[in-house]
């Protein structure tokens, strides 16, 4: 496995201002939410980190799901806007106030094909929070409610955010420099 130090172009976001920022979304949440019954709904793999830390700074009673997807890309890296369920939600939404927890917003396709099949289900409201904003590559309006930073078009890794599965657990959110990254061969 490839030493991340060998493609990494630049920290983009280190983790002592992802921790910053989180923190005060959970504050900003926990106000809104307030005697409301919180439910957070995160989409695996990549917002596992964000949730953990998120939830570490809501302040008020708050319980969570997860649900996972897998899109048809039409390339790798590119969002093909049509996405499959392959990990359901545990339990029922109807009536509840969900705030989805995502990882990174690009085109916008995936978050809109969740969020149509959610709404599906009747929740009392439906919220929606990501890390990330790659906003100017947005190909189709979605609401988002809390953003944790807005980036520019570069390709991300770490705090939960994956090269081909790995990279993870990293702190911090890098970017890669594509020439000098070699995927696994597995
Ligand atoms: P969208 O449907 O908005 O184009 O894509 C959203 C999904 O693409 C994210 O949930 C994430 O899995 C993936 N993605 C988009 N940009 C990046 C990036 O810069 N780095 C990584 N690791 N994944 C990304």
């Amino acid at each position: 496995m490839q030493d991340y130090h060998e493609f990494l172009d630049e920290i983009l976001i280190d983790a002592t201002t992802l921790q910053e920022r989180i923190s005060e979304l959970g504050v900003e949440i926990s106000q809104d939410y307030k005697d409301k019954d919180l439910h957070l709904i995160c989409i695996l793999r990549g917002g596992i980190l964000f949730l953990t830390d998120l939830m570490r700074q809501i302040s008020i009673p708050h319980t969570i799901d997860f649900m996972a997807i897998s899109s048809y890309g039409v390339g790798d890296r590119e969002s093909s806007g049509q996405v499959r369920l392959t990990m359901d939600l545990r339990d029922p939404i109807k009536g509840r106030n969900v705030l989805l927890v995502e990882d990174i917003v690009d085109s916008g396709y995936t978050l809109a094909s969740v969020l149509g099949l959610l709404g599906t289900r009747k929740p009392a409201s439906l919220k929606v929070c990501t890390l990330l904003d790659k906003a100017e590559r947005r190909e189709t309006e979605v609401p988002i409610d809390y953003v944790g930073f807005v980036i520019p078009n570069k390709y991300v890794f770490g705090y939960g955010l994956d090269l081909d599965e790995f990279y993870r657990e990293l702190p911090f959110i890098g970017v890669v420099n594509e020439e000098k990254y070699t995927p696994p061969d597995h």
